[in-house]
Parts: C-alpha cells; structure tokens; sequence
C-alpha cells in the first residue's frame, strides 16, 4: 500500500472522466493528472517535428529531455498544459493530435517513459488521475478505482460540445467515427490496453448529470 492516497478513472474517450476527476481533486484537495495530456503532448512534439513511429531514437530524445507541466485551471474548467514550458493547451486537444495520439500510445517505449513519471507524480502527491490504464498497470494499488462509460451517441454529443465550446466544432457523425476508431485501437493494443481492472467501480454515465457522477464517486471515497 502506497503511502500516498492514489485513486485511479479508467474509461472510453468522452466518458466525462477529465471533468470529473477535475471536480473530485478539487473536493479532496488532491493533485489531478490528466494522463491523456501526456499522451497528447508527445504525439504533438511528434507531430510538429515530423518524427516517425518507427524512429526509436528520436522519440528516446524526446521522452528524455520533455517537460510536460499542468498549470491553473482555465474559466471553461480546462487545465493549463505546457510542453516545455510553451502552453500547448489548444493544440493537444486538435482533431489532428487526436488522430494520430492513439497510434504514439501503443508505443511500449512511450509508454515506459509516461508510466514513470505518471507514478513519481504519485508517490509524492495524493493524485486523482484519469486515462486508460490506470488501475491496470499505472497504479495497480490504488485505494480507489473507477470505471467510467457511456453510450457512444453520449460519449460523442459531450466531447462535441466540449469542442465547440473550445472553437473546434466538428461534425457530429465525424467525430462519433473518429472516438470509436480510437476506442477500438486503445483497447485493442498489446502495451496495457483500455480495460476496466478487476476491482474497479463500474459506472455508466450515460442518463447521469455531471453533478451525479461526481457525488456517486465522493460518497464512495
Ligand atoms: O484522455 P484522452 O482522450 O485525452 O486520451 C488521449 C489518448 O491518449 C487516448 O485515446 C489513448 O490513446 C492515450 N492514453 C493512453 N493511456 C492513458 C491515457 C491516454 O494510452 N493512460
């Protein structure tokens, strides 16, 4: 048992988990770690610097020197993110990372270097952290596990306005292709795929409100 209180939010993309999480840490006074930022960062220095999936030694560079740091929340209820120090918020969330983030996670190299640091973060702090393998493989000891779902049709009408909100509106039968094709890859892939651990809390937020997720998960810690 760690010494630090660790709870771990697993799920599908658009299953409420970074709002969530975000709400929960505030409450608890917990640190919140959006995981999934991590993973988006990369692929945006990958992206930006045309590195390939296969050039190894690059992609070493990279996880070696970067500097991936949360920063205030925003009005919106959004995290700050930098990459390096240079606010990449925006950027991380652009249709063209989300494309491309799923292939950059199934890298086991990638995710060797996150995972370190993911845990660092939380032997040091009490961490609510939200991403995809959380209670699997990050934090298998973790005091409290949640697994969040929805519908799809549910999952894309939230991460729809979530993204008009933010400027990048797309269309609605886009995006639902796109967050399934994503599901399918992340919870396909050999290197900790997408799944609920064995002792996580399954819930389903589907016909839930936010305010309803977030008192279910606060009345079980
Ligand atoms: O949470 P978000 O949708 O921003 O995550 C973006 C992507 O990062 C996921 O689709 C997945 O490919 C990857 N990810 C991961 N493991 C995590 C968190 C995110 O592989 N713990």
């Amino acid at each position: 048992m760690s010494k630090t209180i660790q709870i771990a939010i697993d799920g599908p993309a658009g299953a409420g988990k970074s709002t969530v999480a975000k709400a929960l840490a505030a409450k608890l006074g917990y640190i919140y770690i959006d995981t999934g930022a991590m993973y988006r960062a990369i692929t945006l220095i990958m992206l930006e610097n045309d590195i390939a999936l296969t050039d190894e030694e690059r992609i070493s560079d990279i996880l070696k020197t970067v500097k991936i740091t949360f920063g205030d929340s925003m009005p919106d209820g959004r995290q700050k993110v930098y990459c390096n120090a240079v606010d990449c918020t925006e950027k991380i969330r652009s249709p063209e990372v989300s494309r491309h983030v799923s292939e950059v996670s199934a890298l086991p190299i990638v995710r060797r270097a996150l995972v370190d640091k993911q845990r660092q973060i939380a032997g040091e702090n009490n961490v609510i952290m939200d991403g995809r393998d959380i209670g699997t493989v990050v934090l298998p000891h973790a005091q409290h596990k949640f697994f969040l779902t929805a519908t799809l049709e549910e999952r894309t009408r939230r991460r729809s306005e979530e993204m008009r909100n933010a400027g990048m509106a797309m269309d609605f039968d886009v995006l639902k292709s796109e967050i399934a094709q994503r599901d399918e890859k992340d919870s396909q892939r050999i290197d900790s795929p997408l799944k609920a651990a064995d002792d996580a809390v399954l819930i389903d937020t589907s016909k839930m409100s936010l305010d309803e997720v977030i008192e279910n998960l606060f009345s079980r810690i």
